[in-house]
């Protein structure tokens, strides 16, 4: 398929092409390498991984660097936790995950971090165990209305449902003294365990952050650059976003010891734990915990790598890619997987460049650094100039600010891919005019464990419903791009059951032996994401689709029955109180006259392409473009979520009490929340406050995307 008039392949040549180019070698051999040593961010090992990454990168010529931050991350320094209970020996835990015999990685397995949360506070409490389920704030609730005490006490909480910074936080506001969390077998051993199987070990800890802020604590709001102004490690570890209280995680084994000497009343049937558990109580006591946990809380150097494919026609529109590299053990799966498939893909890349390939548009591929710890290398990205040579700055927010307008005014999109892959079936999370995209795309790649089928049969017959998630907040490193500054963006993975998530076993064998044996996932993943970033980067017109869009704006307000659980129906959770929702309908309609007009815009300009292609003028195709990028910033606005400024986007933010889930209208949702507590007038004029500030970004959207006054 060659253009008529200029005998230069036409983008779709160059996207079968890619397809055709899938290397299983390529991404195992990127993936062994990257994993064979635990690299934690801050750690020399790290700086290792970076460097194979930019050699790699570096080898097809693309220019590539790295950029380093001094940013506030947490270690362990010193553990303990003993279990006692009256006429019972005193168990002292021995917090370690076991190697197995044979293990490949036993002599470096020394290397991973002891099991930790990091930024727990540091400190010492003896106190009874209270049993909290998984932790969520209605959990806490029921305690409350059981009568439970939890004011001192050490709450027992399982993970599954929620981020572990919101059970933390949710055991702190509810008065716990500290907080242990835990992997239940219900949740984490359904089958057999490591090495025999994918499940969890008996002794396995998923370890990870407890910050709810996003990025570095010590510059909050602004780049960590060099010589810029810092808030100090005390005054950041007091934040609010802190968990604030000593807290360790624990393993299957010890947890199901400390659970077994928890009495009081029985815990209701969905607080239990699988087949063979003992019965579950509430407690408080008899089991006593006496928990230390002291954090060496430090300013480490983390590393970015940025590398750039420079556009043809228009080098300064940007389609980002983006995935971490800094594992809380070996990466097997999270995130070094995703990076195997990066450096295939960049692979693929450059053998297009060979055969001619030039991008329309830059495409920037993004290896980011601590997003374990909050996703701390986010801001960073603020600070990029494909025009700089090197960072010469000195941070200020003025001059953040400054480079925030310029990615703001440049970037088409933001394609993460945290973990690719772990497993069998497919998911896929976006903003949702890339809905369409994402779906043609799907259409195009191989199921990679069904030849005759197509990855779009994988995901229909997989449980995600509605097909395209949306965007949540901890959840990885699209987190800015979208809810910071109202980037379109997209995240992508292959997978299913994943017990061993940031385990000391989530390491090659694990991957090798049932994540991806032959590696064909890794090479699905590798042509999702970039089929996806050529038909950005290189289309003429921007593959957006901007009326889904609005289905979704509407939905949320009106009653949609089978739609996403726990989304908000406004209108339902408003029925009867002093709330109008019609500025909101109003916008809403604004909103889909914008569609269709630009929609019938672009059909014409299909038409003459084909009848009249003199009348397509590269400013007119141009205009429409920047129209359909821009309409996702209108999303955000200044002042951002009320009580959470740094959330600028008004449609999409994370949940208030789960930051990994997304909440479509988060303000309105929060101000609903607060109204049915206190059922004030105040507080629901705030709710009407809210539903007027939502209204007016879908009207500030509409104009951007007719581009008329
Ligand atoms: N950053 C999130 C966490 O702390 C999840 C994403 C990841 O594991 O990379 O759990
Ligand atoms: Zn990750
Ligand atoms: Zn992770």
């Amino acid at each position: 398929s060659y253009h008529l008039f200029f005998l230069t392949p036409a983008p779709s040549y160059y996207q079968s092409l890619y397809l055709s180019l899938g290397s299983n070698d390529t991404a195992a051999a990127h993936l062994h390498a990257l994993t064979i040593r635990p690299h934690l961010a801050g750690t020399g090992a790290n700086a290792l991984a970076a460097a194979h990454v930019v050699s790699a990168l570096s080898s097809h010529s693309f220019p590539t660097r790295l950029t380093g931050y001094s940013v506030l991350l947490s270690y362990p320094a010193r553990r303990s936790l003993s279990l006692s209970a009256p006429d019972r020996d005193t168990v002292h835990f021995a917090l370690k995950q076991e190697t197995y015999a044979g293990d490949p990685y036993e002599a470096v397995s020394a290397e991973v971090v002891p099991t930790f949360l990091a930024y727990a506070a540091s400190g010492s409490v003896a106190a009874e165990a209270v049993y909290a389920n998984y932790g969520r704030a209605e959990d806490f609730a029921y305690l409350a209305a059981r009568g439970v005490n939890v004011t001192g006490k050490v709450a027992v909480a399982r993970y599954g449902k929620v981020f572990r910074g919101d059970i933390v936080r949710n055991a702190r506001e509810a008065g716990a003294s500290a907080a242990v969390l835990y992997t239940d077998a219900k949740d984490y051993a359904v089958g057999k365990a490591f090495p025999d199987g994918p499940w969890m070990p008996p002794t396995g800890v998923q370890v990870g952050s407890t910050f709810k802020g996003v990025g570095d604590p010590m510059t909050p709001m602004w780049a960590s650059s060099e010589g810029c102004e810092r808030l100090s490690i005390e005054e950041a570890m007091a934040s609010d976003d802190m968990p604030g209280i000593p807290a360790l995680p624990v393993s299957g084994k010890d947890g199901a010891a400390i659970i077994q000497l928890i009495g009081g009343d029985v815990a209701p049937e969905d607080w239990q734990g699988g087949d063979g558990a003992p019965v579950y109580r509430l407690g408080p006591g008899p089991a006593v915990l006496n928990l230390t946990y002291i954090g060496n809380e430090t300013m480490a150097n983390i590393q970015n790598v940025i590398s750039v494919i420079e556009g043809k026609e228009e080098p300064e529109r940007y389609v980002i890619l983006g995935n971490h590299r800094d594992a809380w053990t070996f990466g097997g799966v999270d995130p070094n997987s995703g990076t195997a498939a990066l450096l295939e893909l960049a692979q693929r890349l450059s053998e297009l460049q060979k055969k001619g390939w030039r991008p329309r548009r830059t495409i920037i591929l993004c290896n980011w650094d601590a997003e374990e710890y909050g996703l701390v290398s986010l801001l960073t990205l603020i600070t990029y100039d494909h025009k700089a040579t090197h960072m010469s700055h000195t941070g200020s927010t003025e001059w953040v600010e400054e480079n925030r307008a310029m990615l703001t005014s440049r970037t088409v999109a933001y394609l993460n891919v945290d973990s690719a892959v772990y497993g069998r079936g497919f998911y896929a999370s976006a903003t949702p005019q890339l809905d369409e995209l994402l779906k043609e795309a799907s259409k195009q790649v191989q199921n990679p464990d069904n030849e005759t089928q197509s990855l779009y049969d994988l995901w229909m017959a997989s449980d995600s419903s509605p097909l395209v998630g949306r965007l949540g907040g901890g959840g990885s490193d699209y987190s800015a791009f979208v809810q910071h500054i109202g980037i379109p963006s997209v995240d992508l993975s292959i997978g299913s059951d994943y017990a061993v998530y940031h385990s000391l076993y989530d390491d090659f064998i694990w991957m090798e032996k049932f994540g991806d044996p032959l590696f064909q996932r890794h090479v699905a993943a590798a042509s999702m994401w970039g089929l996806v970033a050529l038909r950005l980067s290189d289309e003429e017109i921007l593959p957006f689709n901007y009326s889904n869009y609005a289905a979704e704006l509407e939905r949320i307000v009106t009653v949609a029955p089978g739609y996403q659980d726990g989304a908000l129906r406004i209108n339902e959770r408003v029925l009867g109180m002093p709330v109008s929702l019609s500025p909101l309908h109003k916008s809403i309609k604004e909103f889909r006259r914008a569609v269709l007009e630009v929609d019938s815009e672009l059909k014409a300009l299909q038409t003459w392409k084909i009848w009249a292609p003199w009348r397509n003028s590269p400013l007119k195709v141009r205009d429409i473009n920047d129209r359909l990028m821009m309409t996702e910033r209108a999303f955000t606005e200044r002042e951002g979520l009320s009580g959470r400024p740094w959330y600028k986007h008004l449609i999409y933010g994370p949940s208030l009490h789960n930051d990994y889930g997304a909440e479509v209208y988060p303000g309105v949702d929060d101000a609903i929340q607060t109204a049915m507590r206190t059922n004030t007038s105040k507080s629901w004029q705030s709710v009407q406050h809210e539903i007027h500030r939502v209204s007016r970004v879908i009207n500030q959207a509409a104009l951007v995307l007719s581009g008329g006054l």
